[in-house]
């Protein structure tokens, strides 16, 4: 992967004494290599690397930073502005209803993501309601019907035979009689872009004169994502993109060059097919994943919005003095059940791939008998031990694993893992602080 390749690319940089022009050079074409096997768009590439240089070449390396950390840096801000540099957010229009609506080719995940941004706003305080404007297949109602009732969320359709235009426009008197603050207009797509499908969209577009349209692309098409998006920009005129099924796609091409190219930034990603599993999109995050840097920030954030905030504040004040204990394992590994897979987890903090192969596949199953067991190995350990570990020796570990209904070497693999958890945390913080003293790096 590209993370994988210019990790390989900085550590031959790491070491060296000054940065050259040689360097320079030789971690660029690393760099374009990389990113060109990640199948981002040629001429950004080309623009992109050219921007690097220049900057580096031309650049005093400061006492503060190494020549490696320099050029990561630069690649790092560089990358962050090829994304669109911060965060782009929904127009909220300040006469409610917003009006939104979802474009894009059949599959993308229009369905999907309007139902996931109808969630999304919904936990924010709005009051959303779907629009079934998909006439042409008629099970694409009942998908946003049932994608309604899940997230209790009212879903606006009409009888078969109504024309789109009708139904979207139909949507706003019921928006204004029930008092939904936002329209999230759900619309047909078709295998490949073609007069009829831009048609009917400027057709609603006329009709609604919407806030913003969001075109949803498939992250896994690659460079076609980036086509599809800059004639549907083109013919259509957007406001942002939905980049979907990011977590199938390990290249992340599209999410690269899609803002260089069509000029609309990406405002959301979706991350899986649950309907929770939608993010806003934050270009020095993702730049920071895509140099291999984790994303602690992202991991916060989802850890909070999952955690009890009071517990969590708990949590880090923990993990900062460095007295995490048993109990504080047990009821993390409870809040982790909530976050999802523990890979997903660990692929977000930094330094954790290592890790990660050194474990080798020795997976957690955080549901099955494994889990069970730690609760009941923990449970039988007295407040003491488990607030200080070093103090488990031979006897009691013995005790701990009859009052358990375990193994003594059940109880050892626990606290050896407890160990190993520790260390890694000690290993996440150092890389934070370090990072802070790097004085560009967010
Ligand atoms: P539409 O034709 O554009 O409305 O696409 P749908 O919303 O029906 O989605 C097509 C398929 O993609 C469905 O099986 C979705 O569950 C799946 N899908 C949508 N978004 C994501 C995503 O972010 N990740 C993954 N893995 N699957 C997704
Ligand atoms: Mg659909």
């Amino acid at each position: 992967g590209l993370a994988d390749r210019l990790q390989e690319t900085f550590k031959k940089l790491r070491g060296h004494g000054k940065l050259t022009e040689d360097d320079v050079n030789e971690a660029m074409r690393e760099v374009r290599m990389a990113l060109l096997e990640a199948d981002v768009n040629f001429k950004v590439v080309k623009d992109f690397v050219k921007r690097v240089k220049e900057r580096a070449i031309g650049q005093d390396v400061m006492e503060a930073l190494t020549p490696a950390q320099l050029v990561i840096k630069i690649v790092n801000e560089e990358l962050t502005e090829l994304m669109g540099g911060s965060q782009s957010r929904i127009n909220m229009s300040p006469n409610p209803p917003t009006i939104i609506m979802m474009v894009g080719l059949q599959g993308a995940g229009k369905t999907t993501s309007a139902g996931k941004l109808g969630l999304s706003l919904k936990k924010q305080g709005k009051r959303p309601v779907l629009v079934a404007a998909d006439i042409y297949r008629p099970a694409a109602v009942t998908q946003l019907q049932v994608i309604g009732k899940q997230l209790d969320i009212p879903v606006f359709s009409m009888e078969p035979g109504t024309d789109a235009v009708t139904i979207a426009k139909s949507s706003l008197n019921y928006a204004f009689t029930h008092a939904n603050d936002v329209v999230i207009i759900d619309t047909a797509g078709r295998l490949h872009i073609n007069e009829e499908l831009m048609q009917e969209l400027k057709d609603i577009k006329g009709q609604v004169k919407p806030h913003e349209i969001l075109l949803v692309v498939d992250a896994m098409t690659g460079q076609d994502a980036v086509n599809v998006a800059e004639s549907f920009n083109k013919d259509l005129g957007l406001d942002g993109l939905v980049l979907t099924k990011l977590d199938g796609d390990s290249r992340g091409g599209a999410a690269l060059s899609v803002k260089a190219v069509t000029g609309c930034p990406v405002k959301f990603v979706g991350m899986g097919e649950k309907l929770e599993a939608l993010e806003p999109f934050y270009p020095d995050r993702m730049a920071s994943r895509i140099l291999g840097m984790g994303d602690v920030l992202s991991l916060i954030e989802k850890a909070q919005a999952t955690f009890d905030e009071a517990q969590a504040k708990e949590m880090e004040k923990k993990f900062r003095k460095d007295d995490f204990t048993l109990d504080d394992f047990l009821a993390q590994m409870q809040q982790i059940k909530k976050l999802g897979s523990l890979e997903n987890i660990m692929s977000l903090i930094p330094g954790m791939g290592d890790i990660k192969k050194k474990l080798g596949d020795r997976e957690i199953d955080l549901n099955g008998k494994e889990m069970r067991q730690v609760e009941a190995i923990i449970r039988s350990m007295t407040p003491k031990e488990r607030a200080n570990t070093s103090i488990i020796n031979g006897s009691r570990r013995k005790r701990i694993a009859a009052g358990s209904g375990t193994r003594v070497q059940d109880v050892n693999r626990l606290l050896k893992q407890f160990e190993e958890m520790r260390k890694m945390m000690k290993k996440v913080k150092k890389m934070q602080g370090g990072r802070k003293g790097f004085g560009g790096f967010k």
